[in-house]
């Protein structure tokens, strides 16, 4: 195992949605590239529209900017669904923690167009705790042995891995 693993947000992302793939993400275990499925990559691009001009980087993620003004930064990311709300409310806020390791105090907003809805992402201690208890967790999984067992989730269907735990 790599002793040098980082946490991102895509690991953020899987764990609030399958234990299972962030064991063999963070292990990259390629999927069967053959597979029709859809990952999280491609999967991600088709869930969120095209991003406009105003962006932040941070490393190597890119940020939308939503609005800067004398409220403060605002990032975020429009969503087409909000099917899996809960793992990118968690990914916001781990980009909102790494910004603020940075300097940068800023608030999260995911909008949904299509539901004419938006949700505000703000790092309180509560969101700090379960982000520091997620990323305790995600090195637990990712330094197992084995990868934990697969349990069926919504994800499942759209997951390039469907066909090495189902088949
Ligand atoms: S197919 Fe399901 S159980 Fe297997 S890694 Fe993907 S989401 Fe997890």
């Amino acid at each position: 195992m790599d002793a040098s693993l980082h946490i991102t947000g895509t690991l953020i992302w899987y764990y609030f949605i399958c234990h299972r793939e962030v064991w063999l993400m963070a292990r990259q275990i390629n999927p069967d590239e053959d597979n029709p499925n859809v990952d999280l990559g491609r999967f991600i691009q088709e869930q969120t529209y095209p991003r406009e001009k105003k962006e932040i980087s941070l490393g190597h993620i890119k940020l939308d900017i939503v609005h800067k003004g004398k409220d403060g930064l605002v990032i975020g990311e429009v969503k087409k669904s909000s099917k899996f709300e809960a793992s990118a409310r968690m990914q916001l806020a781990y980009y909102l923690a790494e910004l603020e390791k940075a300097g940068l105090t800023a608030k999260g907003e995911l909008r949904f167009p299509k539901e004419k809805r938006r949700e505000t992402v703000e790092l309180t201690d509560e969101l700090r705790a379960k982000l520091d208890a997620a990323v305790r967790d995600i090195l637990r999984i990712v330094y197992l042995d084995g990868p934990p067992p697969p349990v069926r989730v919504r994800w499942c269907k759209n997951c390039a891995y469907a066909e090495f735990c189902w088949s």
